[in-house]
């Protein structure tokens, strides 16, 4: 405790008073509220100014900074983590809001680089960039997605690696069509085929006729599916136990009340829960 002269406030009583003075020597303007204003009214008023100073001093800096940074996080892990989470849980809509729009602008700009202005489906030319993925052509995919992760992180991987002729821009029905064209024959065609003809049939209990998209004219079963009027069918899913569409499909046919249940293309049931939509 001591005594400070603050020019706002005159003598006031302090408790940092006594090391109120600046590290080049100089002291301080006031007391610690009136410093704080006053330096956040001078980096207002001069923020071009200011910017480029930091700018100059992070880069002189770089490295003793980053060291300086590193240190700092691995002393405070568990003040940082409790710091985080309480902004979390104070922000999380507005945290969940700005990252999808980051992710969005990425996929844009991504989708672009690997399309064209407006990104389309390169196969049926779909323009509705929420039903537009990053095809690999050389159908490495789930190797290469296992290495650099999938979504976002391979949109990120793309851009920091300068756009590597490794993708092109399909629709979630078009991506899946080609999946199947190169899929390896099944080992068990009779299977197959009984698979086929119990998920045509549910489809057809859910339309009423013959099976198509809710939300658009496509008929075509291999890229149809059933989708959750309400969304979260995944976690329906797990809670039912099941695993395979097979057993999604048996358990729609035994339900009494289907209106829970539609029958949407790829890109209608994808485009729903897509990485810009909230979740
Ligand atoms: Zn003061
Ligand atoms: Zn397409
Ligand atoms: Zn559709």
């Amino acid at each position: 405790m001591g005594t400070f002269e603050c020019r706002i406030h005159g003598i006031v009583i302090d408790k940092d008073c006594t090391e109120r003075l600046h590290r080049n020597g100089r002291t301080y303007f006031g007391c610690r509220p009136c410093s704080i204003e006053r330096g956040r009214a001078y980096r207002k008023a001069n923020r071009v100014k200011c910017n480029e100073r930091s700018r100059l001093y992070s880069k002189a800096n770089a490295s003793s900074r980053k060291e300086k940074r590193i240190t700092y996080v691995d002393n405070n892990r568990d003040l940082l983590r409790a710091a985080w989470d309480r902004y979390y849980s104070e922000n999380s809509v507005s945290i969940l809001e700005k990252a999808r729009a980051r992710s969005q602008r990425l996929k844009v700009e991504v989708f672009r680089a690997y399309s064209k202005e407006v990104p389309e489906c390169a196969s049926c030319r779909e323009p509705s960039i929420d039903f537009l993925t990053l095809d690999h052509i050389g159908n490495d995919g789930s190797s290469h997605r296992a290495e650099i992760g999938s979504g976002p992180k391979t949109w990120n991987w793309a851009k920091r690696n300068e756009y590597p002729p490794l993708f092109q821009v399909l629709c979630f029905n078009c991506n899946f069509l080609k999946y199947l064209s190169v899929k390896p024959p099944s080992k068990n065609p009779r299977r197959q085929a009984l698979e086929a003809a119990l998920k045509r049939e549910t489809l057809q209990m859910l339309t009423g006729g013959i099976p198509k998209c809710e939300d658009c004219p496509v008929d075509d079963v291999r890229i149809l599916t059933v989708d959750h009027v309400h969304g979260g069918g995944n976690e329906h899913r797990r809670s039912l136990g099941m695993t395979s569409s097979q057993s999604m499909y048996s358990h729609v046919r035994k339900l009494q009340d289907k209106s829970d249940f539609a029958v949407r293309c790829y890109n209608h049931n994808s485009g729903k829960r897509s990485w810009t939509k909230p979740v």
